[in-house]
Formats: C-alpha cells, structure tokens, sequence
C-alpha cells in the first residue's frame, strides 16, 4: 500500500525541497479528477466514507476483550502479533472458488464459496473469518454442517470430526450487502469490498477480505484461487491472475472467470466491476500487461503507466529474479482514493494516485509482499520499507526524479519515530514502517556497498519467494552474506528507540 496524504504528502513536500523533484502529484492530480479540490489534502477519503457507511459493529480486530471464547482461541487466531483474532488455527486452505452474483447498482452479492483445505489437527470445530451477510448454509465434504457468529467468527461445526491431516471441502453460501470494516491499522479509509457510483472496488489490506468471503485471514495462509462474477453484462469485471474467459448466462447477465495459479493471501484478492477499457503491452520478455483504465481518462493514464515495462524489467534485474506472476495490471478507478494498494496480478490506484513513484512502489509489492509474504503483521516493513526504498532505486538508476528519496524519508522522520519492526497496529501504515524501514536498507546499503548489498537482495528474494518470513529470517540472510557488524547496523534501524544519524 502506499498513501498519499499525511506522510506522504510530507515526503513530497521534502522531497521537492531537498532533492529538486517535480511536484507531478499535485499537478496530475488536478488534471486527471476534475471533480477533486485543488489540493491533495482535502482529495482524500471522505468521499469514500460518506457513501459507504463503516461496519455498524465494533471492531473486534484487536480487542483483548474480543468476543471469542478463550478455551478457542488457537482455532479463532493464527497467534498473530497485533491481530490476535485473524486467521484460523488448526487447517491450512489450499484453494478458494469464489461463485458471486454482484447486483452493482443495489450492492448485494449473492454468493457461494468453496474452500478446499487440509487439517492439521484433529477438528471437531473450527474457525472461518467472516464480518456481516447473512450465511445460508455451510456443508462440510457435502453434508450440511452447523455454522454459529461471533464477532467476525464464523464458528463451523462439522457432521463428524475431521481428521488430522485429512483433506476438506467447505462450501458457504451467503447472501447481503457488504459493510466495509474499520481497521485501527487504516484510520484513512475504511476497507474490503465498496461500491462507489456505478463502480464496485476492493481494498482489503489488511483484513478487509472477509468483508466479502469467508477464509482464512491471514498472510500466513496463502492460497490458490478462482473466480466466477456474474453480473450485468455491459460491465467489465477484474480479478487477480489470468482471465478464463466471459460467458453469456442470460437476463443481460454474463459470469468472468478469472484464476490465480499462484499462491495468494486474502488481503490481495481483489473484484472490480465497472466501465473499464483495457490497454495490452508486453515487456522485452513477452510477459502481459493489461492496464484497466476509466475511458475517459485512458490516453493520459496509458502514458503515465507507459514505465511499467521497464519497471518490471529493472527488478528482474535488481533481485535476479523474474516477475513472480503470469501476468502484471493496474487497475485505475474513475475517482480517487487516497492511496493504491499491490493486489496481487492488478495494483490498484485511484485518480489521484498514479504518479511514477506509486506505480513503481506497487510494481515492487509483487516481488516484496506479494511473492514473500508477512508471517506477522508486525513485520510489515518487509512490505513497506523494501517497496519504499527498492521503488527509489528504480529511479536513482535511471537517472529520473524521484517523489521518495533517503534524504527526504530521513528528514519526514526527525519529527520522531519508532523501530518498523516492533511498531503498534495503529502505526502499520506510518512513516516509522514505510521512511525508517527504507532507510535500514539505505544504511545497510551504505555499511556493505552496493555489490554486497545487491547479493543480500538476490540471496533473500531466492531463499524466501513464495513463502510467510518474519525478520529473524531476513537477518540471518544478511548474517550470512554480509556478517553480524550489517545487522547491528539494521538493529539499531529496526529496533532502536532513537533514530539513528544520516548513513553516510
Ligand atoms: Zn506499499
């Protein structure tokens, strides 16, 4: 994810200060939202809030007093740092087929979710994440089973237990409007599925996926997907990963599939629905670019994402690695959100966040993020400091302006700031994560040169692509390419109560 108001407005003001880059936020902003302010700071969220009402019931994220019942409370959580009711203990999903009839103009989906799994444990019982829609039925391997809620815990008890190691199909048919949740991570916005005008979007990092699906929602548990959106049929419909195909059903009414081979976490799972015009591009290696932009901004937004290719192909470079997916989109929506976010195959952007940065910042998610991905929310800088400084490097090599640069994260931070590694859920998305994780791997860079550093990146993405890490892991990489004088250097970036001086 990457806002752009609050830190990164600061960042921007900084950085045009500090280092000369153009204002491009401000001027592209005006010229592609005509309907926005003239300003960035009041082109922000309320818009977005107004229409879609937050959930009406407490946030039961983060609350020690949450209404799960202790005696299962590993079954309600997967032990996660700052959410300790996310995920679900005791099963490992392999696979989501996703079935919705989306009514955009009512907002109501008509759903059925199949969810293939395997046990870890024995399960007289377990755990799904779900917040509001009505749940119709749940059957577990065909036979009906009984489904309670508490808070945003679907609580399944199956016909006859399940057995340690033994694999499942769950399927949940739900029906209902979704409600947006309140995240304390994401004060900005609310999250999950909305629909805005004649637009359905999603947004989900970091729960909001279960604003729309029953799943497993955790980073932890990654997963296989399909999705069948069936809906009016003059309505373009985006998913994650490759498009199957479209196919009349009748009434006006056509269903898209989309399949995502890839392993995947919930918080990436993303539908849009709207009136779209795609734009194709190949990189030099031939892998797809398919660009979803509102028509009447198509011409502008083709040329602002025109540096995708090279993005792309400067990371491949950069970590030794191919682009982890199939393919690569953005996805541009016809307002602004304040913010994009990397879903995994399709980025998301609004109007007024389509500047050269952002979209690098996003591009670089695929590889740090999407591809390695959290074990705990905690180490959430793995996402953000390494989108952040990573994206810089793009434009640091190309010899182009940048909008984020270590002498402007360095300044954003003298106003204070706390270790990335260890920051509270309410600062999951503050200049601590994005600005001081950045400047580690500056200072790291700085401590071994760019030779080492570069085969710390290589030796890291190689290790650890396709998987849940936490710090410990990045360090010992670092550890073993680099020695224990480099993770001093990251400890005292990551963990230290002061700010540490300028690397230089
Ligand atoms: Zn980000």
């Amino acid at each position: 994810m990457k806002r752009r108001i609050g830190w990164s407005f600061l960042a921007l003001s900084v950085a045009v200060s500090c280092s000369g880059s153009p204002g491009v936020d401000v001027e592209e902003s005006t010229r592609l939202n005509p309907a926005a302010p003239s300003t960035d700071v009041d082109a922000i969220t309320p818009t977005a809030t107004a229409t879609v009402p937050p959930t009406s019931e407490p946030s039961d994220l983060v609350e020690s007093s949450n209404p799960v019942d202790p005696a299962s409370a590993d079954l309600a959580g997967v032990g996660d740092s700052l959410y300790p009711t996310l995920g679900n203990g005791g099963y490992d999903v392999d696979h989501y087929s996703l079935a919705i009839d989306v009514d955009v103009d009512a907002n109501v989906l008509d759903a059925a979710v199949t969810i293939e799994a395997v046990a870890v444990d024995e399960l007289d019982v377990f755990h799904l994440d779900l917040q509001g829609l009505e749940v119709q039925e749940v059957t577990v391997d065909g036979v009906e089973a009984s489904a309670n809620r508490t808070g945003h815990e679907l609580v399944v008890t199956p016909d006859r237990p399940i057995a340690d190691a033994a694999p499942f199909t769950v399927v949940v048919h739900y029906r209902g409007m979704p409600e947006p949740i309140d995240d304390p991570a994401v004060p900005f916005d609310t999250i999950g599925w909305h629909q805005r005008e004649t637009t359905v979007y999603v947004v989900s990092e970091p729960s909001g996926a279960m604003s729309w699906f029953p799943n497993n929602n955790h980073p932890a548990d990654k997963a296989t997907f399909d999705f069948e959106i069936t809906t009016d049929s003059e309505l373009t419909v985006v998913a994650n990963g490759v498009l199957e195909g479209i196919k009349e059903v009748g009434g006006g009414q056509s269903t898209t599939t989309w399949r995502m081979d890839d392993p995947m976490t919930t918080y990436l799972a993303a539908v849009y629905i709207g009136d779209f015009e795609l734009q194709e591009s190949f990189t030099a290696d031939g892998l797809r670019i398919r660009n979803y932009f509102p028509p009447a901004f198509a011409d502008d937004l083709d040329d602002d994402f025109e540096l995708t290719a090279d993005v792309i192909d400067f990371f491949e470079t950069l970590l030794g690695a191919d682009y982890p997916f199939d393919e690569y989109g953005s996805i541009v929506l016809p307002f602004g959100i304040g913010f994009a976010l990397e879903n995994q195959t399709i980025s998301v952007h609004g109007l007024d966040s389509t500047d050269p940065y952002t979209i690098a910042h996003e591009i670089m998610h695929q590889w740090a993020g999407n591809s390695i991905t959290l074990g705990d929310w905690q180490d959430i800088w793995l996402n953000e400091g390494f989108a952040t400084y990573l994206a810089y490097l793009y434009f640091e090599d190309r010899g182009l302006p940048s909008d984020i640069a270590p002498i402007g994260m360095y300044a954003a931070l003298r106003g204070g700031s706390i270790g990335p590694a260890e920051v509270p859920v309410d600062e999951l998305f503050s200049p601590s994560v994005y600005f001081r994780g950045g400047m580690a791997l500056h200072a790291l860079r700085v401590e071994v040169g760019d030779e080492i550093f570069r085969k710390i990146l290589v030796a890291y993405y190689a290790r650890f692509a396709g998987s849940a890490i936490t710090t410990g892991e990045f360090l010992a990489v670092v550890d073993e390419v680099a020695g224990p004088d480099a993770v001093a250097v990251l400890d005292d970036w990551l963990y230290g109560p002061d700010l540490p001086a300028f690397p230089e």
